[in-house]
């Protein structure tokens, strides 16, 4: 095995070391009117364009150039998902000792609150509101450093996380003057606003990379706080992406016969974490959208290994990648390969999966579950995800392409529902719109998010753990059928509705309405040739 070089990570004796002090800056310039642009007038319905050139009027150019850089857009270029500071949000109240403030318009912050209580966070979200006039004259940023200021208590926080969302975005509040610490506690300020973070995954990663930052350059400045339970005897290997809590365990045991041993897995739990995290051997890179959180990675030296030891070829891969990134032996990664390939094989063969199945969804594991299943036996004609392409998952990919799988990075809905409509799938599993219209074709469906991504995935756990609940919901394709042909016609155009006889249809009031329609577009298509 050979040595690991550069970034030393310096934990001090007694594990209680205090986060560095930072002033709290108070040269924070009066901001005036016309340095800040939007109002609350604006939200997702204001248009991205509108919002970005608010968000680059109002001093953002930044940090938009670095989303667009690090989440490449397109084919769609707006969220067709959850808002995306559902991602960054959920991390933060996952974090122990870390407080929330959400800053942003009141129904969005609405809508997040109640969807991050329905995933069960049992944590208080801080907001604090805002009217045209805070906003405009720069009052909202006092309000935020006031509630930081206040909220910031070391006894029971170390860190603080300030987002701003799509508004307080697109008009410059400047969370970054915002003081590093305050008693002792970390204030970290993020901007998420859904015109320059594509998907919620990725934004999970926006808060991620602001923390290892925040830690890497605590590891600079001195001694940091040692792993609750104490430094790792073997090189570690850091996690990156949210797993199912038994995967991390799985990923160990493989790496256990390598003399290596599973780090943490970020985002992390609590913030001591991300100093382990930091001082691995290596980065696995099990989710492969966390472009900002890899290059604080980088920054520190780590090098970083894409896809995962998902299925038989996966784990053979991904055990041979590590074998490179730690240089060793390879007789001894031979020998893990044929431990647990072999395991991984038993256990694909005994949770055979026979059908053809759609695979989109927006939580980044897609190609990994879409190879799973190829190797289970099923027939993947089509795999979307929404997250971007990046090296990390290419392996995959090229996987993938050679089982007769196409793969579309930044699927659109569109995509995804006329792949599932052209396949006419055994089983389609998707996003919530793409399992609705699968209903209503007959076409069993499951939920990405609730039904797939939170299951086991990795090693010969991971291998049979799909098979029951996709053969279950594939066996209810006659039961579909038969509701398909029972309701068919109900819900739809005339008969959407409760009726207490036939529905009062009047074709004499919709031609006429569809001849003024008619009569203004063809007005305005003669205005637009003047
Ligand atoms: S914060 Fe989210 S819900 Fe609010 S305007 Fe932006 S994308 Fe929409």
């Amino acid at each position: 095995m050979h040595d690991r070089t550069g970034y030393e990570v310096g934990y001090d004796d007694a594990g209680d070391v205090q986060i560095i002090e930072g002033a709290a800056r108070e040269d924070v310039p009066e901001l005036t009117g016309s340095e800040l642009q939007g109002g609350d007038g604006m939200g997702c319905h204001a248009g991205a364009s509108e919002m970005k050139a608010a968000a680059r009027a109002a001093g953002k150019s930044d940090i938009l150039d670095q989303y667009a850089a690090d989440y490449p857009q397109g084919p769609h270029d707006k969220p067709q998902s959850m808002c995306p500071a559902f991602g960054s949000l959920r991390v933060g109240l996952r974090m122990r000792r870390t407080a929330t403030v959400l800053s942003g318009s009141a129904c969005c912050v609405y809508g997040l609150t109640f969807v991050s209580h329905f995933y069960g966070a049992r944590r208080s979200v801080g907001y604090v509101p805002f009217n045209s006039e805070t906003l405009v004259t720069g009052k909202l940023f006092e309000d935020i450093r006031e509630a930081v200021h206040d909220l910031a208590d070391p006894a029971l926080y170390d860190s603080i996380v300030v987002t701003n969302l799509c508004v307080p975005t697109a008009s410059g509040v400047p969370l970054r003057l915002l003081p590093d610490e305050i008693n002792g506690v970390r204030i970290v300020g993020i901007d998420v606003p859904g015109f320059g973070i594509p998907t919620h995954a990725e934004a999970k990663d926006v808060l991620a990379g602001a923390m290892l930052n925040y830690a890497r350059k605590e590891i600079e400045a001195g001694p940091v706080q040692a792993p609750a339970g104490g430094k790792s005897d073997r090189p570690t290997v850091t996690l990156l992406g949210e797993m199912f809590p038994a995967d991390p365990m799985v990923i160990g045991q493989m790496l256990e016969p390598l003399g290596l041993a599973a780090g943490p897995v970020v985002p992390a739990r609590e913030w001591r974490e991300l100093y382990a995290a930091l001082d691995c051997g290596a980065v696995a890179a099990i989710h492969p959208f966390y472009t900002a959180s890899m290059r604080e990675f980088t920054a520190a030296g780590r090098p970083i290994i894409g896809s995962a030891p998902v299925g038989a070829d996966g784990v053979a891969n991904w055990l041979s990648d590590i074998g490179d990134a730690f240089g060793i032996a390879a007789e001894k990664v031979a020998n893990a390969q044929n431990m647990f390939v072999g395991a991984t094989k038993g256990a694909l063969a005994g949770s055979q999966i026979k059908g053809t199945i759609t695979l989109s969804g927006y939580e980044g594991s897609e190609l990994l579950v879409a190879r799973l299943l190829i190797e289970s036996g099923a027939d993947v004609p089509y795999c979307g995800t929404a997250c971007p392409k990046t090296p990390q998952s290419e392996w995959d990919r090229q996987w993938l392409e050679a089982h007769g799988c196409k793969v579309v990075y930044r699927a659109s809905l569109e995509d995804d529902l006329s792949a599932m409509e052209g396949v006419k799938p055994d089983l389609a599993i998707g996003t919530t719109p793409v399992v609705q219209k699968a209903k209503e074709l007959g076409i069993p469906s499951l939920y990405y998010t609730n039904l797939i991504s939170a299951r086991p995935l990795m090693g010969p756990a991971g291998a049979g753990s799909l098979a029951q609940v996709i053969n279950a919901a594939m066996s209810n394709k006659d039961r579909m059928a038969k509701m398909k042909d029972f309701f068919e016609g109900v819900g739809h155009g005339d008969t959407a509705g409760v009726w207490e006889g036939d529905p009062n249809l009047r074709p004499d009031f919709r031609a006429q309405h569809q001849k003024k329609l008619d009569k203004q577009a063809r007005a305005a298509a003669a205005a637009n040739m003047i």
